[in-house]
């Protein structure tokens, strides 16, 4: 089969860069491991989805330790969106910059945020975020207004704002991209953070990205096709072939342009699994950094409890906070993003916590608000992903900054407790959590240190690009997809206007 473009993978990265390419003509295979997510009932049924672990790929891998963990990976058209929380926020332009944190230096990037801001706002409009600038205190320029007014609160959410404005802080409204247009279909049913949607109101990689590429007779999505291995010419210079497990059968793609978007995982996996004798330890690994600087934020779930209240609120994503994102009067280091969890429901408490019986899951679920405090990972080089022999995995979590993330969590407790809430249960999210993985093929100007460009394209092979969470030199401390997608649009274009 001959191709173009071949591009692997349909998540955020994939997707963007399918509509980015699509309107050129050119002849573009999107190879996607997963297939299509069905729509269900058991999409936002909780037991299904947590307690069932319906929609989980059936992956064993280990720690550092050679602990055997299953982690929350998930293969479908339009990759991790189609679980996602729908917070869609930019990197703050401190992100793109050196920052001096607790454990050491959160690197700069090759380009600014200014390089990336129109390639923001168009995927902010690719996904309808709902949105309201001029409030959050870190917020970056920008170049035009959300085009979606903002999810509003809830009655209780709302109050809770409030409360929070009255101790001198910024509550703003979280981006989000829902489709809560008029006669759009969002229910508000609540299950959205982690759960598929029944109704595609989420703005995901497969309806606001890959879809509408498809709509471009040039470009073909062949599901159930997981790309093995890489494979250059004689000279080991360009990547001339994808070899691909589809459906049980063998095939080999040709293209003279590849585009890998499997994931800051996966994408790694995959060019170090196609080592050759000329490239010992996998493609595109000069530097030695495939693999390395694997990041994760550092989050805890918090449950705020309300004895006397039922959290009746069916989309409580509407409220995050950044007063403390660049630090604050006694920190001299930058702490974080505080937002708003999906309403945790008792099996989700089930999930976490076997033992606990259900009365008491029901009770924690009827009568808490659920938030996520969230602080950076630095790209520490012991950080690795690798494969085993015999298909196995390693990841190997060297966390940083943990000393600044329990602090910024007990500051939040303070926060939460001086606005109502009686006591606050805390549940910090681990390794089989790493649902904001970034990091291991990054991008840098200094081809020794790094795997890509500035444009996201190997230093070692030029008809190669990477194109999703594994670019990201350092991993700030806001949720990655809409900063994955802005990029996936600039290196679309780069691509346009150079080949
Ligand atoms: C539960 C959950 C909630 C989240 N909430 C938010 C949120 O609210 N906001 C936010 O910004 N981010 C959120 N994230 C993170 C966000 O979803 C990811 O950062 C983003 O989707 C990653 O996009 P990607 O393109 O890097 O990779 P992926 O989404 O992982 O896409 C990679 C695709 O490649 C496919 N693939 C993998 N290997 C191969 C192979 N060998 N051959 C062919 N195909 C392959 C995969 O099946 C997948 O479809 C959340 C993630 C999870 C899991």
């Amino acid at each position: 089969m001959d191709y173009d473009i071949v591009i692997i993978g349909s998540g955020a990265g994939g997707g963007a860069m399918a509509l980015s390419l699509a309107g050129t003509g050119a002849r573009i295979l999107i190879l996607e491991r997963g297939e299509r997510l069905p729509r269900e009932p058991q999409n936002n049924d909780p037991e299904a989805v947590f307690v069932e672990r319906r929609y989980r790929a059936h992956e064993r891998w280990q720690d550092g330790e050679g602990r055997a963990f299953t982690p929350g990976q998930y293969h479908f058209v339009g990759g991790h969106t189609k679980f996602y929380g729908t917070a869609m926020f930019r990197l703050r332009e401190q992100d793109f910059e050196a920052v001096e944190h607790e454990d050491g230096l959160s690197p700069a990037w090759p380009i600014r945020y200014a390089d990336l801001e129109p390639f923001y706002a168009e995927a902010e409009q690719l996904f309808h975020v709902h949105g309201h600038a001029g409030v959050d205190p870190s917020e970056p320029p920008r170049s035009s207004a959300y085009a979606f007014p903002p999810v509003l609160h809830e009655p209780l959410i709302g109050e809770l704002a409030l409360k929070l404005q009255a101790l001198g802080l910024n509550p703003f409204h979280m981006p989000s991209a829902i489709d809560l247009r008029e006669g759009g279909p969002c229910l508000r049913c609540g299950t959205c953070d982690a759960f598929p949607c029944a109704v595609q109101a989420k703005g995901d990689a497969e309806k606001c990205l890959v879809d509408p590429a498809l709509r471009h007779p040039n470009v073909t999505l062949q599901t159930g096709s997981e790309v093995t291995r890489l494979v250059t010419d004689e000279r080991g210079h360009r990547i001339v072939a994808a070899e691909v497990l589809h459906k049980g059968e063998r095939q080999t793609v040709r293209a003279p342009l590849f585009v890998l978007s499997a994931g800051a995982i996966n994408s790694a996996l995959l060019l170090l699994r196609s080592a050759t004798p000329r490239h010992p330890n996998g493609l595109a690994n000069t530097s030695g950094c495939v693999g390395r600087h694997f990041m994760n934020h550092n989050t805890t779930c918090l449950m705020g409890m309300l004895p006397l209240t039922v959290n009746d609120t069916r989309f409580t994503k509407t409220l995050a906070l950044n007063d403390f994102y660049l630090g604050a009067a006694d920190e001299r280091v930058p702490l974080g993003n505080v937002q708003m969890l999906g309403n945790i429901q008792e099996p989700m408490v089930r999930s976490a916590m076997p033992r606990m019986p259900r009365w008491a899951g029901r009770m924690l679920s009827r009568h808490s608000v659920d938030w996520l405090v969230m602080s950076e990972d630095l790209p520490h080089p012991q950080s690795t992903v690798r494969p085993l022999a015999g298909g196995g995995v390693e990841l190997n979590w060297h966390r940083t900054n943990m000393a600044t993330h329990h602090r910024f969590v007990s500051r939040t407790k303070g926060l939460l407790k001086r606005i109502g809430f009686s006591a606050i249960l805390s549940r910090p999210f681990g390794i089989d959590t790493p649902s904001h993985q970034c990091g291991t093929v990054r991008m840098g100007d200094d081809p020794a240190h790094s795997v890509l460009d500035r444009w996201c394209r190997s230093h070692d092979h030029p008809n190669l690009f990477v194109v999703d969470a594994s670019h990201f030199p350092s991993s700030g401390a806001l949720n990655p997809a809409l900063t994955i997608v802005a990029q996936g649009l600039r290196v679309g274009r780069h691509i346009r206007e150079t080949t």
